[in-house]
């Protein structure tokens, strides 16, 4: 598909074409697990990669294709792999880059379950991570050590109220030479393209906003193309020959498609963190209409968060769209179109308080999500965060007193209406 077109476009027809066999208009959910090869040299080409096809759905299928093109388009990248969860995103992220005893720097902030993945998780595969606070450059710099194989933030973080230097971490990530890994989760590329900011490869959980209405758990890693695997001889798995798929030198046969490739050849094949074609279905409806509804989002977002402000039972709002945000100077540059949908409200009374407003919102859901079409709460310290200590709670911005809040896309003055009522509530 031409470059040429705009994102209202593309989020409708990049990676779709008529079904050559049946002529169908919409993308079919292709519910099959194998396709048949139509010789033996066909299915010998396949396996060797000289050809392009389907083999098995563990690998690829063509609705999850025609879902991986469509968001390789909307960030501007070169190919794109999609898997079964947004955690399953990052881990392929990961994979073509990483030997045991390899570090990523991360930034502290991150979302939740991603700082469990590299505090914890990552560790049994012999990597491991290091949190580093990005606004200071100097200190990301010196995390780096000969180890470090990439650098990892989002780009407005999770839970929002906060915007990434993407521009100024590209810059340290190309004097280090280490592939940057944005997260664009809440954001979507209708806020921000990590690839024009330097970014490597863009990791999403397509579970969020890209679907939009809560239905599937998926996850995408947009490769831009733009990285030189074989310069520093530090990506092996890219640049040498890889054992793991006959000794081919994934780099040099496949040029800028060498990550997409090697995430599909290798990565889904071994790990199997496969999207499944109902789920690049679900996604692909939703994504139709991306554009619009995060226009709507922010839109929302930008009322209900001075509404929030300016109210006498409020303490704080974290909200890089308001004026009042240490970020507001960087919407313009990083996400011109708005600072996403996400932010979180601090509230008079304390831990209780949250505690009874979350009981008494009516139109917002009390769940564990976020980027879903309708409104949505979650009061972290009595959740997702309750494992942690106070003072750790706070530091991650959970603190006892806060409330996060995903705004959906209903009549902003409904949303307002809400809670406005619980906060009555909430505070007698
Ligand atoms: C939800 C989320 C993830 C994890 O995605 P899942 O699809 O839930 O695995 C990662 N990063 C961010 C920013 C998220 O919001």
């Amino acid at each position: 598909m031409t470059k040429s077109y705009g994102f209202d476009t593309l989020q409708i027809h990049a990676g779709a074409r008529p079904d050559p066999a049946t002529g169908a208009r919409q993308v079919p959910i292709y519910q099959t697990t194998a396709y048949v090869f139509r010789d033996a040299d066909h299915a010998a080409a396949l396996f060797n990669l000289q050809e392009v096809g389907y083999i098995y759905s563990r690998l690829t299928n063509p609705t999850v294709a025609a879902l991986g093109e469509r968001i390789a388009a909307l960030e501007g990248g070169a190919g794109a792999v999609c898997c079964s969860s947004g955690h399953a995103a990052q881990i392929m992220a990961l994979f073509p880059l990483m030997q045991p005893g390899c570090n990523v720097v991360a930034s502290t902030r991150l979302y939740g379950g991603t700082v469990q993945q590299f505090s914890n998780t990552i560790r049994k595969f012999g990597w491991s991570a290091k949190f580093i606070d990005f606004d200071d450059l100097a200190a990301l710099e010196a995390a780096v050590d000969d180890n470090t194989r990439a650098i990892f933030c989002e780009s407005i973080a999770n839970p929002g109220g906060y915007i990434t230097d993407l521009d100024a971490v590209a810059a340290v990530a190309n004097k280090v030479g280490l592939p940057l890994i944005v997260d664009n989760t809440s954001a979507t590329p209708w806020l921000c393209r990590p690839i024009e900011h330097g970014a490597t490869l863009v990791v999403h959980s397509t579970t969020k906003y890209l679907t939009g209405n809560g239905t599937v758990t998926g996850g995408a890693v947009v490769d831009s193309g733009k990285f030189d695997w074989s310069a520093s001889g530090k990506f092996p798995s890219l640049s040498a020959p890889e054992p793991a798929y006959h000794g081919l030198k994934f780099h040099e046969a496949l040029g800028p498609m060498a990550f997409t490739f090697h995430s599909i050849a290798v990565g889904l094949r071994d790990l199997g963190m496969t999207m499944n074609p109902q789920g690049a279905h679900y996604t692909l409806m939703g994504i139709e209409t991306l554009s619009l509804r995060m226009a709507r989002h922010v839109e929302n977002a930008q009322k209900v968060a001075a509404w929030l402000e300016k109210d006498p039972r409020v303490e704080f709002v974290t909200y890089a769209g308001l004026p009042s945000s240490p970020y507001h100077h960087r919407v313009a540059r990083i996400c011109p179109r708005g600072a996403g949908a996400l932010f979180t409200v601090a509230i008079k009374g304390g831990y209780e308080a949250c505690v009874r407003m979350v009981s008494a919102l009516e139109l917002f859901s009390h769940v564990a999500n976020l980027g879903d079409t309708r409104s949505l709460v979650i009061h972290s310290a009595s959740t997702t965060h309750r494992q942690l200590s106070p003072e750790a709670r706070a530091k991650a911005g959970a603190g006892d007193n806060v409330l996060r809040l995903s705004i959906g896309i209903e009549d902003a003055a409904d949303i307002i209406a809400d809670l406005d009522q619980a906060l009555a509530r909430a505070t007698a």
